[in-house]
């Protein structure tokens, strides 16, 4: 229930799947920047110990002295977290190869999977008046993406336009499943978006026809192509949209946004 003491909270998105290279890290850094665009305060939180979505945002190695595990430990201010980007409106929290520990660190913690969610609630949060949060997770089930998990309002999943992409989902829903059973009675499906699509490929329409067949209308009516600005665009440290406005790339993590807006202001 929303606290009338406190102004509006940031809508919680995790951007999950537990499969590598589906277009996670891709997806939050440039529909982070999207949203940007349509005049939403975005923070990006990199739960990933590969820390992508830190570097694909220009945040160094060495820059990142307080990262979003300092913020889980309760080990750093809120506001000694976020970082501001090249972005207008875009913060993020990075990531270091520290994260990998914390699975392990945290399991005597009682609250171990609750510490993204207080970590996103506590009243600092409402200086920055967030719109939205996208987490962007770690390739796995693990602790870390349960946290994000139970964090969030919503799980958003890149589906990689390619064989065996629905193989994996239904493990993943399971989590959601029992996260939902247990932790986070409202999580919802924000939808599935299909990534790096060649509509050149027969296999990409069969993917697509599949998921539409079997998910209904989870799946959003924007699809991602393939397209190698996308994958040039983190080497300039810029997001798609920054890195070439024009291209398909941009346009089409621009309509992903604007779909996402006018889903969520269907349900809210
Ligand atoms: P994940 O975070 O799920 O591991 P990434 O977002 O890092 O996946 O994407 C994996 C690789 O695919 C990266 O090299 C990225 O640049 C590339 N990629 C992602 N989306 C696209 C796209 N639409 N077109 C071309 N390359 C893409
Ligand atoms: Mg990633």
């Amino acid at each position: 229930m929303s606290n009338p003491l406190r102004p509006a909270q940031p809508k919680i998105i995790a951007v999950a799947n537990q499969k590598g290279g589906v277009g996670k890290t891709t997806t939050t850094i440039n529909l982070g920047a999207a949203l940007c665009e349509l005049g939403n305060k975005v923070l990006i939180v990199d739960l990933d110990p590969q820390g992508n979505a830190s570097t694909g945002l220009g945040i160094e190695t060495e820059d990142r002295a307080l990262t979003t595990y300092d913020l889980l430990l309760d080990e750093a201010e809120l506001n000694d977290v976020i970082l501001p980007t090249s972005t207008v409106g875009l913060s993020l929290i990075p990531a270091t190869v520290d994260l990998s520990s914390a699975d392990i660190e945290l399991i005597a913690n009682e609250k171990r999977s609750y510490l993204l969610h207080d970590a996103l609630r506590q009243p600092a949060m409402d200086n920055h008046q967030f719109d939205v949060v996208l987490i962007d997770c770690p390739p796995s089930l693990n602790l870390l993406t349960v946290n994000a998990m139970v964090a969030s309002h919503s799980v958003l999943v890149p589906l990689q336009s390619e064989f065996f992409a629905l193989e994996g989902l239904s493990q993943l829903m399971l989590t959601v499943r029992e996260v939902r059973q247990s932790a986070n009675t409202s999580l919802r499906i924000e939808g599935i978006v299909l990534t790096m699509y060649d509509a050149r490929n027969n296999l990409s329409q069969m993917v697509e026809a599949d998921a539409r067949a079997n998910l209904g209308e989870l799946v959003f009516e924007t699809v991602i192509p393939r397209n190698v600005r996308v994958s040039e665009a983190p080497s300039y440290a810029l997001p798609v949209l920054a890195y070439d406005t024009g291209s398909k790339g941009a346009a089409a993590y621009r309509a992903l946004a604007t779909e996402l807006t006018q889903k969520y202001n269907r349900v809210a």
